[in-house]
């Protein structure tokens, strides 16, 4: 691997150990990580976008020189690397003080998409901050876990908006030298080069790695020299709408992925495919065992019994399906080293329910013996959209289980509400024991001025950002004053605030709240009791419908009318989101039932005390209780169902929230709100932490497969050890 003493070359050896930190970014969640960055440099932790590396690239000799004999910064240095190094150390953790042998329990983690950090764009939306946050979360629990995905060059698209309304981002080059990532080296220092076997010509996948906390995950970066021009942009970008394009890019990922686990040397025992887009990965595993001389009757079956999937979407239409014609393109030469015939694969892949191609879901669904699907509405979903793979089967026995996801709580928490806060009135340990329902009972012992103060001061903070933004566009770029107003220059920290900020996709119904336009200008407009709408959120480039439904919002952001209580903020990315969790006093979902899979940043929100009012769809359906935020009982199918979700909303609004909110006694807060403000913190860290999901998948799932591949690997023999290897779990 690259050496990280490449990096770096002007750091003092005194403070040599930010080389190792900045490049992990287990700074992210952890605040004393965080505030060492930024006391070393202030301005440049703010100008770097909070990028350790970017920020001291940039920073000359002499001011890191400086910093060394800063007595206060050192003390910090010393104590930050101290918590670092401990928590580094391989066998602390929940799952290894659990188990007789951690290291032989690894896990290869597959995904699409990672969420992470802003500085690392490798996102689109939902299903890369749930796979990030678990990567942080099996960290956390010391669970032994490899995790393999894409290097996305143009991931990032920076959002701008038209004087008329029209997303016309651009995607960004991302800057990798100024990014948290590294690339693998072999001995000799050139860049570690794998040879995709299936394509023709061969495709060659170059290594990046991003190391978070104890967890590696690798990304596979395809813009090698050596490869043909247009095999270079293959991971050039997200979801490409080229079918043929897509496919070579889930071969890259799976079929290469596994092949680059195999020349580094990575020993797994499973494989666990986060939703159908690295289901090659399957086969590649599959056709290494045949390779070592087993049948494929017997490999795929070891495989079988050691690989997890899940699956995110309950969209028929949101799942790959392939054309049989570009499946023999791209598989015919590599079929025959599977011992596998056509026939055969296109029937492992085949969604009898719409025959018309190789289904990577279907696929994924056939060869794992573990299969989950997100929260408990989608396990219902899934089972009866996937019951045809299983006809015999009754649909309440359909072998799809669900876990329900979580959101890494380190990181979504605000660091004030964490350490000032729950650490008074829930004790120091509360982030060590966070899944402990007992823990958040003590919430009700927070004063409710305090909780409400702290809200009031996130809020403050959060429109100054979002002003901020709105200036600096005006100073840059001299927009049209109108698109500056519509980009929330007027929000009024007073008013109560709704939240509205994520992919724009039909399915979620951005425009939901513009349906009675006079009515929500009512609503909006009271001028004792004030209601104002942040939007945010990025239409993908090659998808219209959701541009216009932007423009739809966009607009009224800049109406008139509005008086500027409705803002569509740009460029929604981490930050921004993480200060819109934070920062506003209800959080809006409203998607068209029951394609909200889960939905997961309405736990973000209520983590930290910003109840939902959402549309009883994913993960609302288990959390909502009648006394943490509000649900809009769905107005079932009909042509007028978007009409009557909204007026449920605007009912909830003016009859329930908005008086709620502004009964406000003589000490200046509502006592009533902070009520519900608990019950959703309350529910949010037990029940929608990703430490539960993450020892749910494995008890439930880790431990079974390994279980199995620890059979398979000493021949059926040593069963009997195996209950006592995993007896803490
Ligand atoms: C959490 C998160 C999402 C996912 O939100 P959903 O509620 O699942 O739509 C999308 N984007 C960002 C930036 C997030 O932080």
């Amino acid at each position: 691997m690259q050496g990280i003493k490449d990096k770096f070359p002007h750091l003092p050896e005194k403070i040599s150990g930010l080389r190792e930190l900045a490049y992990n970014l287990w700074w992210s969640w952890h605040p004393e990580g965080r505030a060492l960055f930024k006391l070393l440099n202030r301005r440049g932790w703010y100008l770097s976008n909070h990028n350790p590396v970017k920020m001291i690239n940039r920073m000359d000799r002499g001011t890191l020189e400086a910093a060394t004999s800063d007595v206060h910064f050192m003390r910090h240095y010393d104590y930050v690397m101290a918590r670092f190094e401990s928590y580094m150390n391989p066998s602390i953790g929940w799952f290894c003080s659990r188990v007789a042998q951690p290291e032989k329990c690894r896990i290869a983690y597959f995904s699409a998409e990672y969420g992470l950090h802003h500085a690392l764009p490798f996102y689109a939306g939902g299903l890369g901050f749930l796979a990030g946050d678990f990567l942080k979360e099996c960290s956390d629990l010391g669970l032994p876990l490899v995790a393999v995905g894409f290097m996305y060059p143009q991931g990032y698209l920076r959002q701008m908006i038209s004087p008329d309304g029209w997303q016309v981002g651009a995607c960004e080059m991302l800057d990798r030298e100024n990014a948290p990532i590294r690339k693998m080296l072999d001995q000799n220092g050139d860049p570690i080069t794998i040879k995709v076997p299936v394509m023709d010509p061969p495709i060659y996948l170059e290594v990046w790695m991003v190391q978070v906390g104890k967890t590696s995950l690798y990304l596979i970066d395809t813009s090698s020299e050596a490869n043909e021009p247009w095999n270079r942009v293959i991971s050039d970008r997200l979801y490409t709408g080229d079918l043929e394009q897509r496919l070579r890019q889930e071969i890259v990922l799976g079929i290469g992925g596994v092949c680059i686990l195999r020349h580094l040397g990575v020993d797994y025992s499973v494989l666990h495919c986060n939703e159908g887009h690295p289901a090659f990965a399957i086969l590649e595993r599959i056709r290494e065992k045949v390779e070592g001389g087993a049948s494929y009757a017997d490999a795929s079956q070891q495989v079988r019994s050691t690989t997890v999937f899940t699956t995110h979407t309950p969209v028929p239409a949101g799942h790959d399906v392939f054309s049989y014609q570009l499946m023999d393109k791209y598989f015919g030469s590599y079929l025959p080293t599977l011992d596998l015939s056509r026939d055969e694969l296109f029937r492992l892949g085949m969604n009898p329910a719409r025959p018309e191609g190789f289904n990577m879901t279907a696929f994924a669904l056939r060869c794992s013996a573990y299969r989950n699907a997100v929260s408990k509405k989608h396990g219902e979903v899934s089972r009866k959209m996937w019951q045809p793979l299983w006809p015999e089967l009754a649909l309440d026995k359909v072998p799809i289980e669900h876990i329900t996801n979580g959101v890494h709580v380190p990181t979504w928490i605000d660091r004030r509400l964490g350490d000032v806060i729950f650490n008074r009135y829930l004790g120091r340990t509360w982030l060590e024991e966070h899944d402990q329902p007992a823990i958040w009972q003590l919430i009700d012992e927070i004063p409710d001025s305090v909780l409400w103060e702290h809200h009031r001061f996130m809020k403050e903070m959060a429109i100054a950002k979002i002003r901020e933004r709105a200036r600096n566009k005006w100073r840059q770029s001299g927009s049209d004053p109108n698109n500056v107003m519509a980009s929330g220059v007027l929000l009024d920290p007073a008013a109560l605030t709704l939240g509205f900020a994520r992919r724009f996709a039909s399915y979620k119904r951005p425009t939901l709240l513009l349906q009675d336009i006079a009515r929500l200008t009512r609503i909006v407009s009271d001028p004792w009791r004030p209601v104002q709408i942040i939007f945010a959120g990025k239409a993908h480039q090659d998808d219209l419908q959701s541009k216009q439904l932007l423009q739809q919002v966009f607009n009224a952001a800049k109406d008139q009318a509005f008086g500027g209580r409705i803002a569509f903020v740009e460029d929604y990315d981490e930050l921004l989101a993480q200060y819109l969790v934070h920062g506003v006093d209800v959080w809006v979902n409203n998607p068209l039932p029951p394609m909200e899979a889960s939905g997961t940043s309405g736990m973000k929100a209520t983590l930290n005390g910003v109840p939902q009012l959402s549309v009883l769809d994913g993960w609302w359906i288990e959390g909502y209780n009648g006394k943490n935020g509000w649900a809009v009982q769905g107005a079932g199918e009909g042509p007028d169902r978007d009409a009557r979700d909204a007026a449920a909303i605007y009912d909830l609004l003016e009859k329930d929230i908005v008086p709620l909110f502004y009964d406000v006694d003589e000490d200046g807060v509502s006592h009533g709100w902070a009520a519900v403000m608990k019950e959703a913190i309350k529910m949010t860290g037990p029940g929608f932490s990703a430490r539960r999901m993450a020892k749910e998948y494995t008890e439930r799932f880790y431990r079974k497969a390994l279980e199995a591949a620890m059979k398979t690997d000493s021949g059926g023999e040593r069963g009997s050890a195996k209950g006592d290897m995993f007896g803490g779990i």
